[in-house]
């Protein structure tokens, strides 16, 4: 059977997303409950797996992970964070949103922010949106000359392949989500008081661009998916199947690189010999 991240994995060549299902199940639980029984699971190979990666980095290790979110609004982003990268120890977790840029960002090159936000040795970093929202809202918006967002996509590559070689395992996911279910995502925001707070005007111009930015998506998706920083698109309309998908991609990739706790820098046995006699020193 093909990992979790085969599947998942964006296929090689021109993108249509329009291919993918974002009511798909291509493998992994058939309903909530057994989604459920999954993520338990997962979340048990998932805290392992971050010790490890923790202790390795403690004993001098330089390992990280570096999971990247991107989706349109309403796609989950958030609720991944809580669901499946709340399933590990948030001690070993650094999550960076990225915003419109601030003045002071925008007098920087585009990757100047997020290389401040890049994980430390032993940890998971998360992005919630990355360096690709300048080659997406940044390409549809228009917001600088064409040749300035088209030479990014190489400026992109070369620094994911940058990171990779530094030690960094990146993983990017697309939340991928039908404008159908947006819609009902975005009604659920104006309806529920709990939940207007997160309604912003302007995610109804994001909406009435949804085919410029599926687009865009598709040309940031095959042109900076390579094998140190693989793209995977993530069916998105069904919470549970989302949530899932992401915390075994995220396991499967603390699996793969396999941390390894460190060698103690002292002498064992003498140091449980003196241990012993310290809490009891009569004997
Ligand atoms: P949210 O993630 O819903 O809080 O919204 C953040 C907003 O910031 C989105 O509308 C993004 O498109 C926008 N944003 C993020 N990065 C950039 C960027 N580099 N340039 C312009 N807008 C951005
Ligand atoms: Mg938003």
């Amino acid at each position: 059977m093909a990992s979790v991240r085969e599947t998942f994995r964006v296929p090689q060549g021109p993108v249509d997303l329009t291919a993918i299902d974002p009511r798909g199940r291509p493998t992994g639980p058939k309903d909530r409950a057994a989604a459920a029984k999954a993520v338990t699971e997962l979340g048990t190979r998932l805290d392992a797996g971050q010790e490890a990666l923790y202790a390795e980095g403690a004993g001098g290790g330089t390992r990280s992970v570096l999971l990247v979110l991107q989706g349109m609004d309403t796609s989950g982003k958030g609720g991944v964070i809580s669901h499946a990268v709340g399933l590990v120890n948030p001690q070993g977790v650094q999550i960076a949103s990225f915003k419109k840029p601030t003045a002071e960002e925008r007098r920087h090159d585009f990757l100047w922010r997020i290389r401040k936000q890049l994980p430390g040795a032993g940890r998971i970093g998360v992005f919630d949106r990355s360096h690709y929202e300048d080659v997406l809202v940044v390409r549809v918006e228009e917001l600088v000359p064409t040749d300035v967002w088209q030479a990014r996509y190489g400026e992109i590559r070369e620094f994911e392949a940058e990171l990779a070689a530094q030690g960094v395992t990146i993983a990017k996911v697309m939340l991928h989500i039908s404008p159908e279910e947006q819609a009902e995502r975005l009604l659920a925001r104006l309806d529920d008081p709990h939940k207007r707070w997160k309604y912003n005007p302007g995610d109804l111009d994001a909406r009435a661009r949804w085919d410029d930015y599926q687009e865009a998506y598709a040309t940031a998706l095959e042109l900076c998916d390579s094998d140190a920083a693989p793209w995977y698109v993530v069916p998105s309309d069904r919470k549970w199947y989302r949530n899932w998908a992401v915390a075994a991609i995220l396991a499967e990739t603390l699996d793969e690189m396999a941390p390894a706790f460190p060698e103690p820098d002292f002498d064992v046995a003498a140091e449980r010999t003196r241990l012993l006699r310290s809490t009891n020193p009569s004997s």
